[in-house]
């Protein structure tokens, strides 16, 4: 067998036959720009509209002997052997190439199978002999050659012709083509670097000795042979639980130096508002009954990302090695030859409880604290967790995460392992955050709870004796302002921001104009309040009140009578001007005193 790709390109090309397997040959022969013509006195429904629509030419009747030898190349699909046999014959004489589809004998070309990325094509063929093995095989390298393939072979081509502007002997070249393919194929792996232009011309004669080849474009430091193909690199950077200040000074980094973040919808909340305004932002979090978008995705776009030479942070709630599939994304960068990085993060089951005053080790009452997921609880062939093990420590600390809907089994099998009934518990739904709410009980009550309570994911359970302590010191649940959400335009006086956090308010400082991070953390959880100092922010803020539809509770606090007339001008129903000082301290007192009167007005009815 001789392996040629023909050029179809305005070439007559003649289908016999009208099923599914002629509508096959003549979609790909139209792609490539072939000029088909199909004979058969019957057709599907697609090839009659293709004819209708000019792309090709349909004969309604019989094949007619010898009528092959007008075209170029010649393709018979019918289940006719007579008439296959007749159009083989036919082509034969005419010196007209033919192929008889699934009938090897019958045929003087073959079609490989390909996989084209682009300009580029791979074509996998067995001679006709075993159609399944190249299918299969096909399937394989397809999956193997991302979409990066298409625009590596035009840089490749791109860079052939530079090249043979620039050199005219062509011996000359091969050393820059090396370096060209050497250094963006990962041959082992089939992992590719799509070059830019500047990389490029460092590969071109004249700038070899010396020069920036093999080098990281961004660094300048020469890279392991390992990692050099990208440029990119990946940060699964851990967010923690959801107060925007537990992220990590390493984290914050990670994100404000980042071409693209990719976050959990968990980590919303902490995703910093000034992010650079060009950022890429790539939500795939879960959110209770949406679809999330799924692992495999995630990794490839994490892959994809990084190849486009992009510095990617990879935001994930709590730590992102703990219940957060931080490891199987790990294990796709480094199998697609990523360079990446982990920056771990506090992970729920230290501080939620924390927030929720649990001390989860406690001298003399508690040596061990077991991670659990309930979550597998409920997977086919059964727990894996030994809860009947756990429930028999009475020295520990019991925390489960993804527990809330299965909460009812895990602890009818904690009590029927053993476990005291009188133990103490909690779940915490949304823990550290503004919406943290906690539901205690003895272990036996916990679900009914729970239940009552309305609690819903993201909660984690605390068990243990531990959980005693909770109510004295509870230092976060009781902040007279727990529960409160209020946007600043940032710039304004740290204190403030103090005052109100101390007592318990989530603030988001905001730059001006909104920038996207920001809108993402604004609408990640509903607003109670605004802090303006002038008219302007008020002004400044007016689009994205009608955008997110904020609702009229949400007060707007102004610390001048201009902003105040401003925001009554712009139609706010909740106007509170505060012109005491110090500000943060009148704030406090002013937004605990609408609490009271909210509260004292809800007994009333
Ligand atoms: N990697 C994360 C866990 C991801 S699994 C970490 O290290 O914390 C998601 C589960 O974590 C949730 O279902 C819930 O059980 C728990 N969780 C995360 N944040 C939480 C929070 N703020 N309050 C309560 N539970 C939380």
């Amino acid at each position: 067998m001789y392996p040629v790709m023909l050029d179809v390109k305005g070439r007559s090309c003649l289908v016999v036959g009208g099923g599914g397997v002629a509508l096959g040959k003549v979609e790909g022969l139209l792609v490539e720009g072939g000029n088909v013509t199909v004979v058969s006195p019957q057709v599907i429904n697609p090839l009659e509209k293709l004819a209708d629509q000019g792309e090709i030419r349909l004969i309604q009747r019989a094949y007619r002997a010898g009528e092959v030898a007008e075209y170029a190349l010649g393709f018979a699909t019918t289940n006719d052997t007579q008439i296959n046999t007749q159009v083989y014959e036919d082509a034969v004489a005419a010196g007209v190439w033919v192929n008889v589809a699934d009938v090897p004998e019958l045929c003087t070309f073959y079609l490989p199978a390909r996989i084209k990325r682009g300009a580029l094509q791979l074509v996998i063929a067995s001679a006709g002999g075993a159609p399944f093995a190249v299918r299969r095989l096909r399937q394989v390298f397809d999956r193997l050659l991302g979409s990066e393939w298409s625009e590596w072979i035009e840089a490749a081509t791109r860079f052939r012709n530079i090249l043979r502007e620039r050199v005219a002997v062509p011996a000359k070249r091969e050393k820059s083509f090396d370096q060209f393919f050497s250094s963006t194929v990962d041959a082992r792996r089939l992992v590719v670097h799509v070059p830019g232009e500047e990389e490029m011309e460092a590969w071109l004669p004249g700038k070899l000795e010396g020069s920036e080849a093999g080098r990281s474009p961004r660094t300048g430091i020469s890279k392991p042979e390992e990692t050099r193909l990208t440029s990119g690199f990946v940060s699964l950077v851990g967010a923690g639980p959801g107060d925007a200040g537990l992220l990590t000074v390493r984290g914050r980094q990670r994100l404000l130096a980042a071409d693209a973040v990719v976050y959990d919808h968990l980590a919303e909340t902490v995703i910093p508002c000034e992010l650079r305004r060009d950022v890429e932002l790539h939500p795939v979090g879960k959110k209770a009954g949406y679809h999330p978008v799924p692992q495999e995705e995630i990794n490839r776009l994490l892959i994809r990302l990084a190849q486009q030479g992009k510095r990617v942070a990879r935001l994930k709630g709590g730590d992102p090695y703990v219940f957060g599939r931080g490891g199987e994304e790990a294990q796709a960068l480094y199998e697609a030859g990523i360079p990446f990085e982990v920056v771990p993060c506090v992970t729920a089951a230290t501080s939620v409880p924390g927030y929720a005053g649990i001390p989860v080790t406690h001298r003399q009452e508690v040596v061990t604290v077991s991670l659990v997921t309930a979550h597998e609880s409920s997977k086919e062939g059964g727990p894996q967790t030994r809860w009947d093990l756990l429930a028999q420590d009475k020295h520990s600390t019991l925390v489960g995460y993804m527990g809330v809907i299965s909460l009812p089994q895990t602890v009818e099998r904690l009590l029927a392992s053993g476990m005291d009934p009188e133990t103490p518990a909690a779940m915490i739904e949304r823990g550290t955050t503004s919406r943290q709410k906690v539901v205690r009980a003895r272990v036996a009550d916990l679900p009914g709870a729970v239940l009552r309570s309305g609690v819903r994911p993201p909660a984690l359970f605390v068990i243990g004796p531990a959980v005693r302590h909770s109510e004295q010191l509870d230092w976060f649940g009781s902040r007279p302002l727990l529960g409160e959400r209020i946007l600043t335009p940032s710039g304004g006086e740290e204190s403030v921001v103090d005052a109100l956090e101390l007592s318990g308010a989530e603030v988001i400082s905001v730059p001006l104009p909104v920038s996207p991070a920001a809108r993402i953390v604004v609408s990640a959880a509903p607003l109670t309040g605004c802090i303006f100092r002038t008219a302007d922010e008020v002004e400044a803020l007016e689009d994205e009140r009608a955008l997110r539809n904020w609702g009229s509770e949400v007060v707007a606090f102004c610390l001048s009578e201009g902003a105040a007339a401003k925001a009554r001008n712009l139609g706010w129903a909740c106007v509170e001007e505060v012109l005491g000082e110090p500000a943060g301290e009148e704030l406090v007192k002013r937004i605990g005193n609408r609490r009271v009167a909210a509260q004292r007005n809800s007994g009333m009815e």
